[in-house]
C-alpha cells in the first residue's frame, strides 16, 4: 500500500468517526464530567465517564459539535479508553499527544500498541499546531473530567 492510499484510508476512518460518533451520548449516572473549549476551531465537547471503586472506566462517551478531527477524535478515545485504569489512561495520552506533536515513533510501550495503532490515523495532525488541538480535545477534557476539574480550554 502506498503513502498515498495509506492517507486515503486513514482520511476514510476520521471522515467516518466524524460522521458517525460512536458514543454520542451523555452518561446520566457519570461520576466524572467536563467540558472541552477550542475556541480557535469552535470545537466544544463534553465528556462524561463512569469510573469505577477500583479506578477502571466503566463507560465513556461525549456531547458536543465540533469539526471532523476533534469529533472522530472523541469517537476513538470513548472506545479506547473503556475498560482501562486511570494510569493506563494517563499512559496513552501520554503517548497520543508525543504521536500528534513530535516527528517520532509512539510510545515503545508494547501494551499501548493496539490502541496507538489505532489512533496512528489521526497522526497527520503533526505539524499543524490548530489540528493538534482539535484532535487532543477530547483527552484534555477527559483528563479534565478525571482530576475533578469541571472545564477545559485550549487557550492556555
Ligand atoms: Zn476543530
Amino acid at each position: 500500500m502506498s503513502i498515498g492510499d495509506l492517507r486515503d484510508l486513514y482520511q476514510e476512518v476520521i471522515l467516518d468517526h466524524g460522521r458517525h460518533p460512536r458514543n454520542l451520548r451523555r452518561i446520566d449516572d457519570a461520576n466524572r464530567r467536563a467540558r472541552g473549549n477550542n475556541p480557535l476551531c469552535g470545537d466544544r465537547i463534553t465528556v462524561y465517564l463512569k469510573v469505577g471503586a477500583d479506578g477502571v472506566v466503566e463507560d465513556a462517551a461525549f456531547e458536543g459539535r465540533g469539526c471532523a478531527i476533534s469529533t472522530a477524535s472523541a469517537s476513538m478515545m470513548t472506545e479506547v479508553i473503556r475498560g482501562k485504569t486511570r494510569d493506563e489512561v494517563d499512559a496513552l495520552f501520554a503517548a497520543f499527544h508525543k504521536m500528534c506533536t513530535r516527528d517520532e515513533a509512539p510510545g515503545a510501550d508494547p501494551a499501548l500498541a493496539d490502541d496507538m495503532e489505532r489512533l496512528q490515523v489521526l497522526a497527520g495532525v503533526r505539524g499543524y499546531p490548530m489540528r493538534v488541538k482539535c484532535a487532543t480535545l477530547a483527552w484534555h477534557a477527559m483528563e479534565a473530567a478525571m482530576a475533578g476539574e469541571p472545564e477545559v480550554t485550549t487557550e492556555s
